[in-house]
């Protein structure tokens, strides 16, 4: 049997792809070689009746436009919102609340530094306009960066354009705020993976795209981030798509410099007009696509690609909340723990950066910490929480050892700075895992445990992502396109690049 098209990954953005394009009537099948889909937006029990969103955590960037082409609600998402969105605890004793309305930020400033308040108005502004200039394009075709810079000539977002390729997120930090906690708040540095590193200010601002996302679609899905691609499944079930799992692909067939199918593990062919790749580029470039079928060039530029930013993911089961009461006081409130972050100061957030670079696991490890179990019941047992850390950042390989040799001290480590600031912490934890680099590329397929697919930096973003020697989402095989986060926009859940992937297949259909 043959189809009009193969969809190698279902990763959220290869279920997207599906829908559009089984809705465009074309006959779609999805092989994936896990026993669920989802790829990173997946919910697993890692603990006996504690469920875990296990890579992604939150749902801050899913494009309200693919939520609502793909009726995922009708198809069973449902979001908790999370507002306040951060807590941050500081060795004083002082504390910083984000909330999503400037109004509550500016007043958590006052209390906490009343000098930032003005310096807040600017930076607020300035990143307001840095995201934008990222998500204006996020449903379109990749444009050059000299075609965003032709779009900004001339406008107040020229300046800020200029400082986004050149400054960095440190300068832009210390330029706006005197308080060392709240430049703490505020210091990021994403996949640039250094605080200093001109380019940061993009890295960061791709990120905070998450401001243009409405309330009722950012927050913590019903039942974990798989709730979000088990509604994306369905969703293309319902218009026809299969779904095939525990279907390892094992090369792309191409005849005469055009894809032709796939050849699945067991030997299996399957034949398709188009094949979409939603594994990363250096996946389907190094593995499953023999060498010879493409230029030498393009596989030098694939090899080149940076996929050097890591992270680790830890979790754990929790008997009960961490207790940070005498932060809070009169305020506590439980709903304050759901998202929390670690990050007492600038220079401990750039020493973070510093040891992964040097090799070795972070002495001073900037946390997200997520208690989803606080919103969400079904995840855990009565009375019971979960939690989740996104931690900054970590070697794809440690210089010194393995991860294995690494893996529980680099997790003792982690409860005991917890411990530092909630002391009831080591007692509560009654199991945890950590999923370094070398996991996450074990389990999800993502090389070097990049969880973007690649660092997204000034040099990977737009027509450079993955290589301006693609056509947008189109390779220099025929029929052959990548759909997942290598590709224009980039990572994070967002579905625009399967959204992009899926239109561009199917102008080219249209032209046929
Ligand atoms: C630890 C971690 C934390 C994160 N936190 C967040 C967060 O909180 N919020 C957020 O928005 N984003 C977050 N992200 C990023 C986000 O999850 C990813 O960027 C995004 O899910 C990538 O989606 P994708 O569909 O492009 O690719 P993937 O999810 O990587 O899917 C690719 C799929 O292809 C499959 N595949 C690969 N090779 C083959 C093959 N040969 N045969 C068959 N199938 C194959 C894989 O198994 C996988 O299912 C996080 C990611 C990780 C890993």
């Amino acid at each position: 049997m043959s189809y009009s098209a193969i969809i190698v990954g279902a990763g959220h953005n290869g279920l997207v792809a599906a829908n559009y394009l089984a809705k465009a009537g074309g006959r779609v099948l999805v092989l994936e070689r896990r026993d669920f889909v989802g790829g990173a937006c997946i919910t697993e029990e890692l603990f006996p009746n504690f469920r875990v969103s296990s890579c992604s955590y939150i749902c801050h960037m899913l494009q309200g436009k693919v939520i609502d082409d793909l009726e995922l609600r009708k198809h069973g998402l449902a979001i908790h919102p999370v507002n306040p969105y951060r807590f941050q605890p500081f060795p004083s004793g002082n504390y910083m609340l984000r909330w999503h309305d400037e109004q509550s930020n500016t007043e958590e400033l006052k209390r906490l530094s009343p000098n930032d308040v003005e310096g807040y108005g600017h930076f607020q502004d300035f990143m307001r306009r840095a995201a934008t200039i990222m998500h204006r394009y996020f449903l379109e075709s990749p444009p050059t960066l000299a075609q965003v810079t032709e779009d900004v000539r001339g406008t107040p977002d020229e300046a800020v354009w200029e400082r986004m390729l050149t400054g960095n997120m440190r300068d832009l930090v210390e330029e706006h705020f005197e308080s060392p906690e709240v430049r703490a708040t505020f210091i990021d540095a994403e996949d640039a993976g250094d605080t200093r590193a001109p380019g940061s200010i993009i890295s960061v601002a791709y990120n905070d795209t998450d401001m243009f996302t409405d309330d009722r679609n950012f927050g913590i899905p019903h039942g974990g981030m798989g709730g979000i691609t088990q509604a994306m499944a369905r969703a293309a079930e319902s218009l026809g798509a299969e779904i095939r799992t525990n279907a390892v692909v094992d090369r792309i067939l191409v005849r005469d410099g055009r894809a032709v199918g796939i050849e699945l593990a067991g030997g299996e062919r399957i034949e398709a007009d188009v094949v979409l790749s939603n594994a990363d580029p250096k996946r389907t470039f190094l593995s499953l696509v023999d060498e010879n079928d493409v230029a030498p060039e393009v596989i030098r530029s694939i090899r080149r690609l940076k996929t050097d930013v890591s992270y680790l993911k830890f979790h754990a089961a929790l008997d009960e909340l961490p207790d940070f009461t005498h932060y809070l006081g009169n305020r506590y409130d439980e709903n304050f723990l759901v998202q929390v972050r670690i990050c007492p100061s600038v220079e401990y957030f750039q020493q973070s950066a510093d040891d992964a670079r040097a090799g070795r696991p972070s002495s001073s490890p900037v946390m997200h910490i997520q208690i989803p179990s606080v919103l969400d019941k079904s995840l855990t047992p009565e009375g019971k929480h979960v939690m989740s850390i996104w931690v900054l950042y970590a070697p794809v390989r440690p210089r010194e050892g393995t991860w294995d040799d690494l893996r529980e001290q680099t997790g003792e480590q982690l409860i005991d700075v917890i411990g530092e600031y909630a002391p009831n912490f080591r007692k509560s934890v009654r199991d945890w895992e950590l999923f370094t680099p070398q996991e996450l590329e074990e389990r999800v397929g993502l090389t070097d445990g990049n969880i973007r697919h690649l660092d997204i930096t000034s040099a990977q973003i737009f027509s450079n992502r993955p290589s301006n020697l693609f056509n947008g989402y189109r390779t220099p095989i025929e029929n052959l396109y990548l759909c997942g986060a290598g590709t224009h926009p980039g990572g994070e859940v967002t579905g625009a690049p399967g959204h992009n992937a899926a239109h561009e297949v199917l102008r080219d259909w249209e032209e046929i």
